[in-house]
């Protein structure tokens, strides 16, 4: 091993992973992050098969490009490839992976989409979702997370993202009508203007229900017609949507 250097905080994993050699220490030695992704994605793909919903391999494969060890804190680093959600600070998460293929699948993301993220957070589901569309468009309410966000994403090289500081709950009227909406924090009701800012055509997948609860993962389309149709996919447990609005 002696080609695999130690992950450190501040090392661009972009430059190392050119290079194939990154390992982080995940308890019983150390093991090179590629591995780590990809069994990531194995537990993916299997949770997915035992599940109504499969995950396309595009979907597993957008996965698998994005060093998720870049959006956690330098501390979680060793479980960066753990099936299950971190803190990120601020009383934030990034979410369990199984959770945002899911959702990214839900969203049915085309290469031309016009994508819209409610909850920016670390990054880490923009990240996927600017691999498979051509615009992302992701708003974050907490100032200090936005800014992280935006800086990790350009270092990154996901060039296609735009973050706002923001509150979701109204959409980004400038970019809209959405092809995909994506929201990642739960609101007890789905907020209007978003639903205003789907294109015909178009998917929102949100979580909905009370904060502190378990909620249920939804799906809305609208159809060419305009026609607004709903459907719940599974439960969940996400923070909540907060602001004002
Ligand atoms: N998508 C994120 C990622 O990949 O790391 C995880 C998001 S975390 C589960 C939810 C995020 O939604 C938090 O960062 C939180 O601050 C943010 N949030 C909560 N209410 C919001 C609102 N009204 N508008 C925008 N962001 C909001």
């Amino acid at each position: 091993m002696n080609d695999i250097r130690r992950l450190s905080a501040g090392l661009s994993l972009a430059a190392i992973v050119a290079a194939g050699a990154v390992s982080v220490c995940a308890g019983s030695g150390d093991v090179d992050v590629e591995t780590l992704r990809h069994a990531m994605v194995d537990t993916i793909e299997r949770h997915s098969k035992q599940s109504s919903e499969q995950i396309s391999n595009r979907v597993l494969e957008a996965v698998s490009r994005v060093a998720r060890n870049e959006f956690v804190p330098a501390e979680f680093a060793d479980a960066a490839y753990q099936d299950r959600p971190l803190p990120i600070g601020h009383g934030q998460t990034i979410s369990q992976p199984y959770i945002v293929a899911l959702m990214t699948e839900l969203a049915k993301v085309d290469p031309a989409d016009v994508v819209l993220e409610v909850g920016t957070g670390s990054g880490y589901q923009a990240a996927i979702l600017s691999r498979l569309a051509r615009r992302v468009y992701t708003i974050e309410i907490v100032e200090a997370l936005a800014r992280e966000a935006a800086g990790r994403l350009e270092r990154l090289g996901f060039s296609n993202v735009e973050v706002k500081v923001g509150d979701g709950y109204k959409g980004w009227p400038a970019h809209a009508p959405f092809d995909a909406i994506v929201v990642t924090a739960a609101p007890e009701q789905i907020p209007a203007p978003l639903i205003e800012q789907l294109a015909p055509g178009g998917r929102l997948v949100i979580p909905v229900g009370p904060r502190d609860a378990v909620q249920r993962l939804t799906v809305v389309e609208k159809n060419a017609e305009g026609l607004i149709t709903k459907r719940e996919v599974t439960p969940v447990r996400f923070v909540p949507l907060t602001g004002e609005h």
